[in-house]
C-alpha cells in the first residue's frame, strides 16, 4: 500500500510502498477514505525538537482519518466489513488506575496512532476494535476526518458550564474556531474569539455566529463594553499555546472565572499567579478527548445542528501531499483533507 512515512530523521514525509497491516486478534482493519492533517503533523514534517524527541523513524504519520472496515482479527465482535468508521488514534491500556475507573484519556501508558505506531496517513489502518468509532450515514467521510481535532475542541469547550455564559476564546486556529462553533451550539450568551492572523478571524466568522477581535488593532475592552458584558468573561478556552493571549485572557475574566486550556505554551513561560490567585479563577488542563463521552456528544451535536463543515477549506488528492501540507504551513487555511481513494 502507499503511505505518508516519515521515513528519515529529517524535514518531510515521503509516499511510499509498505505492507499493508495484519490486524490481531482484536483489532480491524480499515481502509482510509479521508484524513486530515493536523498541527501534530506540522510538527513531525518540520522534525522540530518536540518530534524528534518523540517520533521514532521509520513511521506512518497520520491519525485522523475516515474509512470503513475491511477485515475483522477473529476475536471482534459487534463490527461488520464493510461499516463506514472513524475512531480515537489514543492506544490506552486497562491496568492502569485511571483506566480502571473509566477514565481512559488519562491513562499514562497512552500511545498514539501517527505519533508512537503506524498512523493512518496510507490506504489502510489496522486499529483496535475498541477504538472503532462508527460513523452514522449523515456524517460525511470529510467530517469523519476531522472528529479528532473536533474533539479536541468539544472536550476543552464543555470543560464548563457554558449555558447564558460569555465566553472567551484565544486562537482562532481550526480547534479554537470549532470551539467557538461547540460554545455557540451550546447555549453560551456572547462568544468572543481572539487572534492577530486576519484570515483565520475571517474564517471563524464563516463558521460560526461569535465575534471575531484581532488584538494586533482592536481593544477587547471595547469590545465587551460594546457586548454589553457588565465584569468579564465566565469561561475562557485557551488554544493558542500564546502567553501574551493568556495573559490578556486572564485579565478579561470575571471573579470566579473558569479557564479550560488546550493550547501548548513553547517551554516554560511566566504567569502572573496573583492574578489568578486573586481572581479566584479556576484552570484546567484539557488533553486530548474523553474516551468515548466526547465522541458521544460531538456526533450527537452534529447530527442536530452543528455545523463545522466550512473550517474545512483544501481537500487534496493523498498524492498531492506536499500542496496539502504547504497550505497547512502557510497559516492561514482551516483543515486540510487529504483523499486517499484515488491511491493506487
Ligand atoms: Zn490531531
Amino acid at each position: 500500500m502507499q503511505a505518508l512515512v516519515k521515513a528519515q530523521a529529517d524535514k518531510g514525509l515521503w509516499m511510499q510502498n509498505e505492507p499493508v497491516p495484519e490486524p490481531g486478534p482484536a483489532e480491524v482493519l480499515i481502509k482510509i477514505n479521508k484524513t486530515g492533517i493536523c498541527g501534530t503533523d506540522i510538527h513531525i514534517w518540520n522534525w522540530d525538537e518536540w518530534a524528534s524527541t518523540n517520533v521514532p523513524v521509520p513511521l506512518i504519520v497520520g491519525h485522523e482519518f475516515a474509512g470503513e472496515i475491511v477485515e475483522l482479527g477473529k476475536d471482534v465482535t459487534g463490527l461488520t466489513v464493510g461499516q463506514r468508521v472513524s475512531g480515537e488514534g489514543h492506544l490506552v491500556g486497562n491496568l492502569s488506575r485511571q483506566s480502571r475507573a473509566g477514565k481512559f484519556h488519562l491513562d499514562p501508558e497512552t500511545k498514539g496512532i501517527g505519533i508512537h505506531e503506524n498512523g493512518a496517513f496510507a490506504q489502510y489502518l489496522k486499529l483496535p476494535a475498541f477504538n472503532v468509532v462508527q460513523l452514522p450515514d449523515d456524517i460525511s467521510d470529510d467530517i469523519g476526518a476531522i472528529l479528532d481535532p473536533l474533539g479536541n475542541a468539544v472536550h476543552t469547550a464543555l470543560s464548563f458550564d457554558l449555558v447564558c455564559e460569555d465566553v472567551l476564546i484565544t486562537g482562532a486556529g481550526p480547534i479554537g474556531i470549532m470551539a467557538a462553533a461547540v460554545a455557540r451550539h451550546a447555549g453560551a450568551r456572547n462568544v468572543v474569539i481572539t487572534d492577530v492572523n486576519p484570515d483565520r478571524l475571517a474564517l471563524a466568522a464563516k463558521v460560526a455566529d461569535i465575534v471575531p477581535v484581532n488584538v494586533a488593532n482592536e481593544d477587547l475592552d471595547s469590545v465587551v463594553a460594546q457586548l454589553g458584558m457588565q465584569q468579564g468573561f465566565d469561561v475562557g478556552l485557551e488554544m493558542s499555546g500564546n502567553q501574551l493571549a493568556l495573559d490578556q485572557m486572564v485579565e478579561a475574566m470575571v471573579m470566579g472565572g473558569r479557564i479550560a486550556m488546550l493550547g501548548i505554551p513553547p517551554g516554560k513561560s511566566p504567569v502572573d499567579w496573583s492574578r489568578i490567585v486573586f481572581k479566584a479563577i479556576t484552570l484546567k488542563g484539557v488533553y486530548g478527548r474523553e474516551i468515548f463521552e466526547t465522541w458521544y456528544k460531538m456526533i450527537s451535536m452534529l447530527q442536530h445542528g452543528l455545523d463545522v463543515s466550512r473550517v474545512i477549506t483544501h481537500t487534496f488528492d493523498a498524492a498531492e501531499f506536499q500542496a496539502g501540507f504547504d497550505t497547512m504551513l502557510s497559516g492561514s487555511s482551516g483543515k486540510v483533507v487529504l483523499d486517499w481513494r484515488n491511491v493506487s
